[in-house]
């Protein structure tokens, strides 16, 4: 069965992340009354500085979310409010996912949202990279089941058949002069990353690998795109290759692209 998915928007991860930040207040709070007379009985100060470290934090997880909702309005932000945003996503991240489910809304609905936020966050900040410094990584399930090369060691294997898209990111690869991998998970992503050091990645995946491996590498900036399944999860996947093309022209300085020879 193929798998459609709808246009992904931005406003419900949004949503989620302030109902998250306002219960997470909340419980904050709630936790401090009650400590309240205990801390009080050790010592009287007790309680005032717990309450000022407590707002502390929710206050920079406050200007960090304040700090997202402003830069997908179109406000430039100062990138001082970069390392708030990130922590207040990997903080509330979870907390927006149970809020969620309470709301009858997938997990990959909240995960598909949080990408295109994420998209918006680094493309507001219009980084340029040199080819060399942009490595495009997908995972191998997009490489045709029966094919008998191996492209996850080495791309350039790949006999560019047409029965899978591995041959157009190798065309892309060789295009605009931009790294390309195929890593069979998690460890091996990161293993190349490691390797190869990019400055930017453009990541290939489903909702869940997107979203664990954007947090991960952060402050590595990362674009994701989402994959299709028309054979069901890891199997066959897809990709629009014209998507891929137009975030690598997006992340790479325009001398910097070469013609196809
Ligand atoms: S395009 Fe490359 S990877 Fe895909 S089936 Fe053909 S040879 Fe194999």
């Amino acid at each position: 069965m193929i798998e459609v998915i709808a246009r992904p928007k931005k406003r419900l991860f949004l949503a989620l992340i302030l109902a998250s930040l306002c219960l997470a207040t909340l419980s904050t709070y709630g936790l401090w009354m009650v400590s309240f007379p205990g801390l009080a009985n050790i010592s009287a100060y007790l309680p005032v500085i717990l309450g000022i470290l407590l707002a502390v934090v929710l206050l920079s997880i406050g200007i960090g979310v304040g700090g997202i909702i402003l830069t997908i309005l179109g406000f430039s932000t100062l990138s001082f409010f970069q390392g708030p945003a990130w922590s207040s996503i990997q903080l509330l991240f979870p907390l927006a996912i149970r809020i969620g489910k309470c709301f009858d809304v997938e997990k990959e609905r909240v995960e598909r949202s949080f990408i295109e936020v994420s998209n918006h966050l680094i493309h507001a900040k219009c980084i340029k990279v040199k080819p060399d410094n942009l490595l495009i990584l997908t995972p191998h399930c997009i490489q045709q089941e029966s094919c008998q090369f191996k492209v996850t060691h080495d791309i350039g294997n790949c006999r560019q058949c047409g029965a899978c898209q591995v041959g157009e990111l190798l065309n892309i690869s060789r295009k605009y002069g931009v790294h390309v991998a195929i890593s069979t998970g998690g460890t091996l992503a990161r293993k190349i990353i490691k390797t190869l050091r990019p400055h930017a990645v453009l990541a290939i995946a489903c909702e869940r690998d997107l979203t664990s491996g954007i947090q991960d590498v952060f402050p590595l900036p990362v674009i994701g795109v989402l994959n299709e399944r028309p054979n069901g999860p890891c199997c066959n996947t897809r990709i629009d290759i014209k998507r891929v093309e137009k975030a690598v022209q997006d992340f790479i300085a325009e001398s910097e692209s070469r013609t196809l020879s």
